[in-house]
């Protein structure tokens, strides 16, 4: 059966000794107190990933995340980090496609699909990020475009390679601005997409997949949002810096 999970996407956010106390505390609050088999995904910054996985060490239950990468294998490409950079480091996943790149950067289906192979073909597993804008959802279109955004990210992938994917389900709408879907809502699209999934692949390749909810998940709203059947943990970031509030989040499996 699918994974439980819980991704903090530590965003551009802490100098080196605040994400090493962080990422400390966290991985000892998991230790002392997180009884489920949730699987936890520390997500910081580039530039704290080695010190990051030091920390994590030998744990199971903590994981290494990155939140970007280049689709290029490598060579003259100033500014930009490869997959295998990040392997080669201990990153286990990827995010890709998260809205701020989306919009901030740019970044269409295109470019995401062809990052998500260059993670797949590096060994990693891609968290691959969907989600609709408010005016979007207004216009009663969310459906339209976050079928659009899977299709075109993922769709050309072989089953082998989307059975590695985990998906994040992120209204734009609720990233950082403390207006949380409604579990109802969450369900609703993780059903949807899972539904997608199960229309191009199989149900039981649908079924595998982790499809995490994020947009401002808090310690009093996770338990609700992850008791819906389609959603399979959360993407956090304002709640993973706080390392009480993510371990929180944690158990709310
Ligand atoms: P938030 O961010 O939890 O601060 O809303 C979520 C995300 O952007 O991944």
């Amino acid at each position: 059966m699918r994974k439980n999970i819980a991704a903090g996407n530590w965003k551009m956010n802490l100098d080196l000794a605040s994400g090493k106390k962080l990422a400390s505390e966290v991985i000892n609050m998991v230790n002392d107190e997180v009884q489920n088999d949730a699987e936890v995904i520390l997500i910081p910054p580039f530039t704290h990933l080695t010190v990051v996985k030091q920390l994590i060490g030998s744990s199971t239950s903590v994981h290494l995340g990155a939140q970007n990468c280049s689709d290029q294998k490598g060579g003259a490409f100033t500014g930009e980090i490869s997959t295998e950079m990040l392997q080669s480091v201990g990153v286990e996943y990827v995010v890709v496609g998260h809205s701020e790149r989306r919009e901030i950067f740019g970044e269409d289906n295109a470019l995401l699909a062809a990052k998500t192979k260059a993670v797949l073909a590096q060994g990693l597993k891609p968290i691959y990020c969907c989600g609709e804008k408010l005016e979007t959802r207004e216009a009663n279109q969310h459906f339209d475009l976050n079928k659009a955004q899977i299709e075109e990210g993922l769709f050309d992938l072989s089953k082998a390679d989307i059975q590695k994917v985990v998906i994040a389900y992120e209204p734009v709408w609720a990233i950082g601005t403390g207006v949380t879907a409604s579990s109802d809502q969450a369900q609703e699209m993780h059903q949807f997409i899972r539904g997608l999934i199960a229309e191009k692949y199989d149900q039981e390749t649908a079924d595998g997949i982790s499809i995490l909810y994020g947009g401002s998940v808090k310690p009093d709203n996770a338990k609700e949002l992850f008791s819906q059947p389609d959603v399979d943990g959360g993407l956090v970031g304002g709640a993973s810096l706080k390392s009480r509030d993510f371990t929180d989040i944690i158990k709310s499996f």
